[in-house]
């Protein structure tokens, strides 16, 4: 079954796997497709992201292979593992395989060389837990120590010992996010450690910003709604503030949320390609104070450009619903245009209004495109010379394009002279 499934990835892929098996052999490791990819194959999902374990030492694996190849490589000692940076943007993650010890729960692991059979007892669940052969003689065979296939069968989610939750519980947004990605159960048992481990609070044990890469992997999902929902019938809120509580209408703002960047999406082809999980967070924190909202990005670690986003977002509720009464298309312009993308799809959302929405729709589709062809130097041409006053004039040139709809350089230029007269 295995070799067939192989077949199902692109060709360049399977020609790189090729050498991988070949230089494994000669250095007498043996190496091994793992997790995600694995249970893609057997789902018939689409997935290039290529994780590898190695029964060897993986870094001298792919410092080897990348003296052959001249490929770039990152290596990460302390966990033994290394990345491969191949043509076609293809990016191939090797790691020795390794047995892993919890030194208190919700710590990061302790890790010793091991076994392929123990490397994946240390994985999260029995659909990720299998491994497929890249060794010549077993080419393609699939190592299922664990009942995955039996569970990807059924749709279940299932932890591989009792411990699970309470040694890693960031496992327990990815059970959700499984569970939801796969219209998937978690397996009964599975679920009744999962909600113990809420219940001790095992969710505090671990560091935040952990907490914060799973749950942007959950905000990146193609259609994240539900998964929230989820979220917060398992778990609520308050992870990420005590006083955090969604209420019925913050529901319906996310739902309108996931429709507008549909819509987004479909619509507005010139706009740029959104960072949508951020809409979504700023759908569920936005109430927060500001106070708040500083201790949540400093304990999460936001970077600069996604605290910006949805500080703007709370502060512009009074400007965008002033949208309503402006007139001239200058004035949609000046209201919208000093916010990013992200923060006006998400007043689209928010705003049901529908005069709102449509001055909205006009400055994506045109306002938010408008430029001016005109630069310093043909200030300079004109004989303007004073450089301080550069941009105000520029603007002004800005609000005369956009009223009077110019689109050529010659109009511009005209609009240019009668403003300096
Ligand atoms: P996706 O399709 O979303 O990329 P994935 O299964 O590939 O899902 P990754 O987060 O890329 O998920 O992790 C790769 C593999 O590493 C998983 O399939 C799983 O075997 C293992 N893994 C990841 N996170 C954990 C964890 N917290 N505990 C145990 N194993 C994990």
């Amino acid at each position: 079954m295995g070799v067939t499934l192989l077949k199902k990835l692109p060709l360049p892929i399977r020609k790189y796997l090729r050498m991988f098996s070949s230089l494994a052999e000669s250095l007498n490791y043996k190496i091994f497709l793992v997790g995600g990819i694995v249970r893609d194959l057997l789902l018939g999902e689409e997935n290039l992201d290529l994780d590898i374990v190695v029964e060897g030492d993986a870094i001298e694996f792919v410092k080897v292979f990348s003296k052959k190849l001249k490929a770039e490589f990152i290596k990460h000692h302390s966990f033994g593992t290394a990345t491969l940076y191949l043509n076609n943007n293809l990016k191939v993650d090797f790691a020795t395989a390794r047995k892993e010890f919890y030194p208190y729960w919700g710590a990061l692991p302790k890790v010793v060389a091991s076994t392929i059979r123990e490397d994946l007892f240390r994985r999260d669940f029995t659909i990720n837990a299998m491994a497929m052969s890249l060794n010549r003689e077993s080419w393609g065979n699939i190592l299922d120590f664990y009942g995955g296939i039996n569970d990807l069968d059924r749709g279940l989610i299932r932890v591989l010992h009792p411990k699970s939750f309470l040694e890693d519980p960031t496992r327990i947004f990815r059970a959700i996010r499984f569970e939801q990605r796969f219209s998937f159960r978690i397996e009964p048992h599975t679920f009744s450690l999962l909600k113990e481990a809420i219940r001790l609070g095992a969710i505090k044990w671990i560091d935040e910003h952990r907490i914060r890469d799973e749950l942007i992997l959950i905000l990146k999902e193609p259609a994240p709604y539900r998964y929230i929902r989820r979220i917060n019938q398992l778990i609520g809120f308050s992870f990420i503030n005590e006083k955090l509580i969604l209420k019925k209408s913050d529901f319906l703002l996310l739902m309108r949320i996931q429709r507008a960047l549909h819509i987004y999406k479909k619509k507005f082809k010139k706009c740029r390609e959104l960072q949508g999980w951020i809409i979504y967070l700023a759908g569920i924190v936005y109430k927060l104070t500001e106070n708040a909202l500083f201790q949540f990005f400093s304990q999460f670690g936001l970077r600069k450009g996604e605290r910006k986003i949805i500080l703007s977002i709370k502060e512009s509720f009074s400007k965008v619903r002033h949208l309503k009464r402006v007139k001239p298309k200058v004035g949609i312009f000046e209201i919208l245009k000093p916010l990013s993308f992200e923060a006006v799809v998400f007043f689209y959302a928010y705003f049901k209004d529908k005069t709102i929405r449509k001055k909205i729709c006009v400055f994506l589709e045109k306002l938010a495109h408008i430029r001016l062809k005109l630069r310093g130097e043909d200030l300079k041409r004109v004989g303007y010379k004073d450089k301080t006053n550069y941009t105000k004039i520029f603007k002004r040139l800005l609000h005369k394009k956009i009223e009077k709809n110019i689109s050529t350089k010659s109009q511009e230029l005209k609009e240019l002279k009668r403003l300096l007269t």
